[in-house]
């Protein structure tokens, strides 16, 4: 068993360069995705190319649904509509309510489900303490790409490492 803030796949990637055939294998069929920092980057409102592309192509092999602890629902729910996926805004990961409740209305069993978040202190701990899969992605900048500084991972890390 690892620890609480320990991702079970680390891939140093941003979502879009994901191999889907990778989390296929793991078994996983329900894909809970952050937004912010995960899909867009935090103060734009243009969802990147890639990322759209590679939202539509898993759809094919994944139920997706969003789970953001943003509170503004008009800026998740818009997000939602254009990529056409259930959910959730305010979700106040780490805690657990929010994220137990989507994974009981995904039906899917939780060693079948895995979290995409590009935090470890929401996405991840939140990932560990339902019992479903974590993958931590690369944070997307203003431009799309993944930013080469993240800071809060930064300090996450050596957190981290402190208190492992
Ligand atoms: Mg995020």
């Amino acid at each position: 068993m690892g620890s609480i803030v320990e991702p079970y796949w680390d891939s140093k990637l941003p979502i879009y360069e994901i191999t889907l055939s990778k989390i296929q294998k793991e078994g996983i069929d329900c894909l809970l995705i952050d937004v912010d920092g995960t899909l867009i980057n935090r103060k734009s409102t243009r969802i990147p190319k890639a990322v759209k592309d590679w939202i539509f192509e898993s759809k094919k092999f994944f139920s997706l649904y969003l789970i953001s602890n943003n509170p503004s629902e008009k800026r998740i729910s818009k997000i939602a509509k254009d990529l056409e996926i259930r959910y959730k805004f305010n979700a106040l990961k780490p805690r657990k309510k929010v994220t137990l409740e989507v994974i009981n209305e995904l039906k899917c069993d939780s060693k079948n489900i895995a979290i995409i978040g590009d935090r470890i202190f929401t996405d991840i701990v939140v990932g560990n303490r339902c019992n479903i899969k974590t993958i931590l992605v690369k944070r997307l900048g203003q431009d799309g790409l993944p930013i080469k500084l993240n800071l809060t991972l930064f300090m996450e890390n050596l957190i981290t490492f402190f208190i492992k």
